[in-house]
Order: structure tokens, then sequence, then C-alpha cells
């Protein structure tokens, strides 16, 4: 073990094993090896590179699967062997076929004849290489190998002590084999003795856990299966553990963080508030807020996750939250993620206060002006200077009570007098850091509550895993969809005709006084500009598919149906054209818009209650999410809906799936968990706002759900408990990489 100077004192400390330096352990050469090919620096990031899988001795590996162009590792048997001279040069060539027992293979060799000697027919062992294709017959050139000891050889014998019977076969590189990594774990391991283990030992009896160090050793050096079972249990327990006890530390930190409580003498304007609503607040509304004001009375900051599907009544919620924080003299922000969505929000928020609210504009006659008049702010790029001053004005001196805007416009220069409370609309669109910034607004050295809502359902586990570290509140019922909407696929290369006859429907709403989405992928054909937002959900992009856009989309359909009057949005468009566009379709005009064409922009939070019918073209581009957020535009009316996905390929690249998910429900928990089952692992974790999970290696948080449940009961209990310090000390010591993880937040 190394000797470490720390401040002068020589001490011999305690280092853990997995932060030792490989090139302490192994040597020079193999550790810089290790480093170059994989970045290992540590034993932790060797003893943590766990087999892909594991070969039995005796069990030849299939070839089937084998690709070419890919490093591999296989075990075969020799069958057959041949020299001959090079026709066109000077030497030997060695050809050698082994087979899994099926199919064969060939080595090659050149002018190493000597290796006849070696390769014997009928020797078993490891081939590593990248695999080519010579003519058709799949070829390893100068492969390295392993033969396995055929009791003769002795040198051979020591090669192997570190392999039982049970191989493990390492995700390898060029340069370093499957067995050379084997044979470095093999060094690392022989020092590596009681670890201390982050999970306690009343834990591990409870749940017939073997140790840390066991389980290392095992999953390395396995020496039977039932064995090997027993280490990846304990692994995955270990890995859900840690993560679970890191975000519990970040809850608790937060704790140590002050907010000032929010606690209103009386709730006066949200008495008044609830009492003007034209419907009554469902259960979970009702719970959900008391939920959130048990959080606004806590003196350390709430930072609470509200899903719910699209129409549940998320706004309702946090504006009733808003009016207790104003009513305790605090100031809220609301943000949206665009500028049309907050112009929408600020419409919503002053239709729903009506005489409860003052917009701030001067004529103060056709506002409330009273006592506990609500000043409701908007602030967005396109307000003319002066507003835009006035507007600074009042939230730096506590007048504006609801500050309605984008995050960038928030972020930047506003200083408010006392935030209380940040809602922000639409969480997947905000990262951890925009947060950050945010939380930094409160008065003096407290930070204000935060309440972030989404409407893309998370399904717990996912939620336990990736957003961790926030309380998760859930409406789980949508009192403004009772009218529910139908749902068709309509294969525009199978059956063109039946698009006819979505275009006669557009045309009978728009006669019966409705109104209509169609959602294009781009904005012209031309350019053929993607207007999908990057973070939209698994559809593959296939090239040189027709994209409808929705300028030529426009232009098409205007053509056919004169009479009706058509509109465009899409994210390139000016804001003042996007808000004329919008007031024409949302409200009584006199240009009104019977049918907008546009690209996913209206994704999110637009409420249009005439809206009857949506038109998604080219839906295979679309992930489950997304197309279950474009369809709750419609139907949130008291008329139903009608949803069409026009789908433009024949289905082979998995949409039919999708688009198949999508037409049998409208419940977005369900959706949601559809669409882990479809997607894979690293597009959910795509979505990952604690950071944390990078460093998950064996866990699935959608196959082991269970197992999260589990370890975040475990943690919590332990949390209360006087082990906690020895737990983060444990993990601390055994994992580097997760505990700079933690320090960065
Ligand atoms: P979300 O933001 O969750 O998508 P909203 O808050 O915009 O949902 O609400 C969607 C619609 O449902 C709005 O028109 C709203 O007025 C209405 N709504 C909200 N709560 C209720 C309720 N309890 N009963 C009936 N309608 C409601
Ligand atoms: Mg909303």
């Amino acid at each position: 073990m190394a000797i470490h100077l720390w401040g002068g004192i020589e001490t011999m400390p305690e280092v853990s094993i997995f932060k030792q330096n490989l090139s302490d352990l192994l040597g020079g050469k193999s550790a810089k090896g290790l480093e170059k090919s994989f970045g290992f620096v540590t034993a932790g990031d060797l003893l943590q590179h766990f087999p892909r899988r594991y070969a039995e001795r005796g069990e030849l590996t299939s070839f089937e699967k084998i690709e070419v162009g890919k490093p591999v590792t296989i075990m075969a048997t020799v069958s057959s062997i041949t020299s001959r001279r090079m026709q066109n040069k000077r030497g030997w060539i060695l050809v050698v076929t082994v087979t899994d027992g099926r199919d064969s293979m060939q080595l090659t060799f050149f002018n190493q004849k000597w290796r006849e000697k070696e390769l014997q027919i009928g020797r078993s062992g490891l081939f590593a290489g990248t695999v080519t294709d010579y003519r058709g017959t799949r070829t390893l050139t100068h492969p390295q190998y392993l033969l396995f000891a055929d009791g003769s050889d002795s040198d051979l014998e020591a090669l192997n002590q570190f392999a039982g019977s049970i191989i493990p076969v390492y995700p390898s590189s060029q340069s370093i084999t499957s067995w050379q990594i084997a044979s470095s774990v093999d060094v690392v391991l022989a020092s590596t003795s009681d670890l201390v283990d982050p999970i306690p030992e009343s834990v591990r009896k409870e749940f017939g856990l073997m140790d840390w160090t066991q389980a290392l050793h095992a999953i390395h050096q396995p020496q039977s299966h039932s064995d090997l079972e027993a280490a990846r249990y304990r692994i995955k327990f270990h890995e859900a553990f840690v993560l679970q006890s890191l975000l519990e530390e970040r809850r608790r930190a937060r704790r140590g963080i002050k907010a000032i409580a929010r606690q209103p003498k009386n709730h006066g304007r949200r008495t008044r508030f609830d009492a003007m609503l034209p419907f009554v607040l469902t259960n979970g509304q009702i719970r959900v807020g008391e939920e959130i004001a048990a959080d606004l009375n806590s003196e350390s900051p709430m930072m609470r996750l509200l899903q719910g599907d699209v129409g549940s009544g998320k706004t309702i919620v946090a504006l009733r939250a808003m009016l207790d924080v104003i009513e305790s003299g605090g100031q809220c922000a609301l943000l949206a993620p665009t500028e049309v969505l907050a112009s929408q929000h600020f419409d919503s928020v002053m239709k729903l206060l009506k005489d409860m609210a003052s917009d701030g504009s001067l004529m103060t006659s056709m506002n409330n002006s009273g006592a506990d008049a609500v000043h409701v702010t908007l602030l967005t790029g396109s307000l003319p200077t002066a507003a835009r001053k006035q507007a600074l004005l009042d939230i730096a001196s506590g007048t504006a009570g609801i500050v309605i805007g984008t995050h960038a416009l928030i972020q930047e220069s506003v200083e408010f007098f006392d935030l209380g409370l940040v809602v922000i609309d639409e969480q997947h669109r905000f990262g951890v850091e925009q947060r950050a910034v945010l939380m930094n607004k409160g008065r003096g050295n407290t930070k204000p509550h935060v309440l972030v809502m989404t409407a893309t359902p998370i399904p717990r586990t996912v939620a336990l895993t990736t957003f961790g570290d926030l309380d998760v509140s859930t409406l789980d019922e949508s009192p403004s969809m009772r009218v529910g909407v139908e749902t068709h696929v309509v294969n525009a290369m199978t059956v063109p005709n039946h698009l006819e006859r979505v275009w006669e429907r557009m045309s009978e709403e728009v006669t019966a006084g409705n109104k209509v989405f169609i959602v294009c992928p781009s904005i012209s054909e031309q350019e053929n500009t993607d207007d999908i937002d990057s973070d939209h959900s698994g559809a593959p992009i296939a090239t040189n598919q027709k994209l409808h856009s929705v300028n030529e989309s426009i232009v098409e359909l205007a053509s056919r149906f004169p009479d009706i009057s058509f509109g465009a949005l899409h994210g390139q468009m000016k804001p003042e054209l996007k808000q004329d566009v919008m007031s024409r379709f949302t409200e009584a005009a006199a240009n009104p818009v019977d049918v907008l064409v546009a690209t996913t922009v209206i994704e999110v939070g637009v409420d249009v209650p005439a809206a009857t019918m949506m038109v998604i073209q080219n839906a295979e581009r679309f992930g489950i999410s997304q197309l279950h957020q474009l369809r709750g535009r419609i139907g949130r009316g008291d008329r139903p809906g009608l949803c069409i996905l026009v789908q433009n390929n024949f289905g082979n690249d998995g949409s039919t799936d999708r688009l198949e998910a999508i037409r049998s429900t409208t419940n977005g928990f369900e959706l949601a968990q559809r669409d882990l089952e479809i997607r894979r692992e690293g597009d959910v974790l795509g979505q990952d706002q604690s950071g944390l999970s990078s460093s998950l290696r064996l866990l699935r948080v959608v196959e082991d759900s269970e197992l999260i449940e589990i370890a975040r009961d475990q943690v919590t209990s332990i949390a209360e408990s006087s082990t906690w310090d020895a737990v983060l000390a444990a993990i601390d010591a055994t994992d580097f990489e997760r505990v700079t993880h933690l320090e960065k937040t």
C-alpha cells in the first residue's frame, strides 16, 4: 500500500483499494493499456468493469451472432490446420479452422508457422480479434488466443489459473483481450479483502445478500452459477441502494438550505378563488393542494414534481398555491417553455382570476385596484421597451404578485423583491442547471420554493431513479377530458384513399364550427427543416422519406378547400405572428383561423376547447409520449375528439407498435409504461435529471423496478438511524465517481 503525505504528517491512511492507482497494483504497462483503452485509473474502475457474459469451459460460443467488424472473444475448438507457401510473397501462411460444433471460422497467420505446434486439432481455447469477411468466410487474422490446458502443459496451466470453469468474457478492445483484463482483475482481487460495505449487515441479512467483497469476487470469478446469480443480485441491489442513498443525501442537504415559510394568516384569496371556479375541484387537486401547502409552510425549500396527464388540471393547483404565497407577502414566477405558452398562461390566469386580477396596465379603471388585487405581469421578449421597464420595476418593487414568462427571461437580469414560489411548467424542457439558477433568486440567503409540473407521466421507478431527489405528487384523473378522444391510424402508403375521407371529415368539422389541428414534422419541403425538438423520443429518423411540411400542406389544402381558413404555426415565425395566428385560432375573431397547420410547437400546453380533430402527418416519426402530448390538445371542450395518425411508411421501423399503443389507449401512465417497454434503456435514461444514472452498470430501471422500490424504502429508514453516516462513508470509500456526482450538485 502506498504511503501518502497529508498535511506534512506522515500517515498510512486507510485508502480503500477502490481508490488505489492501477499503476501501483499492476505495473505501468498493464495500467497504461487499461487507461488508454477504457480510461480506467483506479482499482475501483477496473473492479466495476463487469464481464459482459460468461463462457463455460467445454461449451463453445455460437458463431451465429458474431458480427463482422467487431472485436470478439469466442470459445472454439481447432478442427483443422494447414500451412502453405504464399503465392506472391515469400513466407508461409497458416490457416486454422475452429468450430463451435456447428459453424466454423478461419484463423489466419502469416509467417508464424511455429504456431502449428500449439494449435493442434482438438485443442480448445479463447480466440480474440476483429472479425473480417474473407471471400465469404469469417476470418480472424492474427487473433490473440488462450488455449485451455490439456493436462500436459504446465505453462498453459499457469495462464489458466485465474479462470474457473465459468470464464468471464469482458468488454474488450483492439489491444486488450478479455483474458488480459481477467488477469489484471485477478491481481487486483487478490489484494481485495474486507471492503467496507455500504449496505448494512442487517439489510444484507434480511435480503440474503452477499457482502460487497464476496460479490466482487464472485462476479469476476464465479465458482458456480448460483454464485454468479447471487453476485449479480447483490450488485444490482448495491447500485440501487447507493443511488437512492445519494438522492436521499441531496434531499437532506436541501434541508440545510433556508426558505421562507409561506404561511398565510388566512387563505382569503384562495377561498375567494375556489368559490369563483365554475367547477368543483377533484379529490386529486385537493389532495395535491394540501401536499404543496404543507411544503410551503416549511423553512426548507419545496422541490416538488407535479405530474399529471394533459388536462388533469395542474394549472389550477399551481394557481391556488400561488395565491397562498401572495397572501403571505411573497411573489411567484410561472415559467413556460415558449413565449406562446407564456402568453397563453397569462390569458388563462387572467381569465381564471377574473376580477381578482390586475394586469398592471395603466387603465386601472378596468382592473381591480383593491388591496387584495393580484397583480399579474407578463414578461416576454416582444414587450415594448417602456412596458418592459415597467414590468421589471413592478417585479423589483414587489408590486407584481405573479410574473409569467419564459425561463430565459426570468433567468436574465430580473430582480425580485421577494420571490417565494417558482412554478415551472413542462419539466422535461428544463435542465438541472436552469433549476439551480432560479433557486438563487430568493430573498437574502433564502431560496424560493419550487414546483415543477410535467404532463409526461413518469412511471414510478423512473421517477425514483432519475427524479429521486424531488418529491412527487400525481394527479391521476382528467376532469377536462371526460368526453374522450377516438384515435385511428391511416396508412397513406397502403390505403391512400382513406386519407381522402380524412380531409372530408376535416371540412365537416369546420362546417360544424369546430377547430382542427394538422401537425407536420417539418416547416418547409425545400429545406426539409426539422422542427421536431431534439428531446423527442425514440422515433428513428429514416432518410429519403417524404416529410410533410407546414408550408406545402397549407398551399395544397387551401387550393382544395377554398372556403376554409388555414393558419400556420412553427418555431421560425416571429413572436407577433405566432400570437396573431394563435389568437385567431383560439378566440372569436374577425378573420378566424379554422385549421391550424403546425409543427410540434403546439405539443405542450396549448388549450383550445373548440378543437375537435387532429391529423398528425408522418406519425411514424414521433415517439409515444410526443404523440400523446399532441393528442392531448383535442377533446378538451365538451365535444369528443378525433385523432388521425397518418403513417407514411410500411412500419418496418417499429413505428406500427408505437402507433398501435397510442391508438389503443389514452391513459398517459399506461402509455408511459408501454413506451418504456418499447424503448431502450439508454433512451429512457436520456431524460435523467439527476445526473446519477450513468453510474448504473447492472441495474435496469424498467426490469428492476421492484429492487429500486426496496432499496428506496431501506434507505429512507436507515437515513433516520445512527447507521447513516457509516453508509455514506462506505460509499465514499468505495465509489469515487458517484461521490463526484454528488459534490457537483
Ligand atoms: P393541465 O395543465 O394539467 O393540462 P389545465 O390546468 O390546463 O390542465 O386544465 C385543463 C382544463 O380543465 C382547463 O380548461 C381547466 O379549466 C379544466 N379543469 C381543471 N380542473 C377542473 C375540474 N376540477 N373540473 C372540471 N374542469 C377542470
Ligand atoms: Mg398545462
